[in-house]
């Protein structure tokens, strides 16, 4: 692999730096750990339980016990964990149409969501697509203040303008593209109460609090929900965290009892919810990935501080900074230059496990305004639990990277990035 004596020596030295980091993500992973195995063995998890269904996929068992399973595991009272979600904006998709009604308003407590909810919510795309807006459900933002905080004096105007409309508060734990701090646990719990404390001094119904946990899942060792945190819905996507880098497809949503069960009958129909849909031969694969993800993501988590301490020692600006505590797995890195952008993108491609002969170059993209270049050589389809990265050709030309199954491997493509951004 092409990576000069001094990056390597750069990598040393930031792992020598960063003894009491990873010695602390080891931590979170280990508590993790053992709170998976022990959902899988109060849930008497067994190898039946890997039997494929077909068809209308009744009595599936092993697809029961991983809906349980992952409620359990995110700490909800109930929930599904199925590949017919196709990726996390589906699975958000159903969560949204499952709760919203005709006239209903859906806030965000994050402002305007990730870049594929737009043409969900209807602020893109064409009228007559199908979606919310299409369906007469009007969205409204509060947008994070200054300091990257929610706006609880924005909200309670909101809540007071719409009162019993709002049916729905949406709240992103990742910053996704967008450039601000992500949420921890700890701030999604006490927005959540406030949600309910507010709805119930202004006298109306408690809106559906429903949390994008989507590249947040194991990264500490809470999650959003659990006990009476005020949170009804969380979900995500398994080629994500939750999938550890084994699952093929899939989403899980899990939360409080009506919320679930609305989220149900839009996932199928009305009537049939959740007693249906054949596994098709993906349980041995989702409980797998369950059992890997808390360590998958504590590679993940290593990789994320390697790339900071690395990119800031080479003198690029990198957010978060590779000493600072973390709630999601997306480091961003300003290259500075269309070129270094290029460079960083094709050293993290070299080093993949597939594809490491492809070259990537920037390229149209439907619904992006700029050329965006990506590396992504990963064994699922476009798995951003494997290391991957990407980034808009625009100034100043940032860099999200996550992922890395392995972090010996993914320090090798941090490393080789490196390198190629240092010989421009
Ligand atoms: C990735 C992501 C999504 C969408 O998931 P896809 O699987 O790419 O459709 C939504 N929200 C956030 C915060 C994400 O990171």
């Amino acid at each position: 692999m092409q990576i000069s004596e001094r990056i390597r020596a750069l990598g040393d030295r930031a792992e020598r730096d960063m003894t009491d980091i990873f010695n602390d993500i080891d931590r979170i992973a280990r508590i993790n750990t053992e709170h998976v195995l022990d959902c899988f063995r109060a849930a008497e998890v067994s190898e039946s339980l890997f039997a494929p269904s077909t068809g209308y996929g009744y009595g599936d068992r092993g697809r029961d016990v991983i809906d349980a399973l992952a409620a359990k595991i995110f700490r909800g009272d109930t929930g599904f964990m199925r590949p017919q979600l196709i990726s996390g904006t589906h699975t958000i998709t159903v969560a949204l149409f499952g709760l919203l009604r005709p006239g209903d308003v859906m806030l965000s407590l994050t402002g305007i969501p990730y870049d594929t909810l737009l043409a969900v919510i209807g602020i893109t795309g064409e009228p007559g697509d199908g979606s919310l807006k299409d369906f007469g459900v009007d969205f409204d933002p509060i947008p994070l203040t200054d300091a990257g905080e929610m706006d609880y004096c924005g909200l309670r105007a909101k809540l007071e303008a719409y009162g019993s409309r709002v049916k729905v508060v949406h709240i992103q734990r990742s910053k996704g593209y967008a450039d601000r701090p992500t949420l921890t646990v700890a701030q999604i719990r006490e927005s959540a109460g406030n949600v309910r404390k507010i709805a119930a001094e202004l006298g109306i119904p408690a809106p559906y609090v429903v949390v994008d946990n989507c590249y947040g899942e194991f990264v500490e060792t809470e999650e959003p929900l659990g006990g009476e945190t005020g949170v009804d819905i969380l979900m995500g996507s398994l080629i994500k965290n939750p999938g550890g880098g084994m699952a093929d497809i899939g989403g899980y949503i899990v939360g409080t009892p009506r919320a679930i069960e609305l989220c149900g009958y839009r996932l199928t129909c009305p009537g049939v919810g959740l007693d249906a849909g054949a596994s098709l031969g993906q349980n041995r694969n989702l409980l797998r990935g369950l059992f890997y993800a808390p360590h998958t993501v504590a590679q993940a988590m290593k990789t994320a501080h390697l790339t900071a301490y690395v990119f800031d020692a080479l003198g690029f600006k990198v957010s978060p900074a590779w000493d600072k505590r973390r709630s999601d797995i997306i480091q961003a890195v300003e290259c500075a230059t269309g070129e270094g952008l290029c460079a960083f993108c094709q050293g993290i491609q070299a080093a993949s496990p597939i594809d490491s002969h492809v070259i990537p170059e920037p390229y149209d993209m439907p619904g992006y305004p700029d050329p965006v270049i990506m590396a992504a050589g990963a064994f699922v389809g476009g798995a951003s639990i494997e290391l991957s990265a990407d980034g808009p050709m625009r100034a100043p030309y940032t860099a999200f990277l996550q992922g890395g199954l392995t972090y010996e491997s993914a320090r090798l493509g941090i490393l080789s990035a490196a390198d190629r951004i240092s010989r421009e």
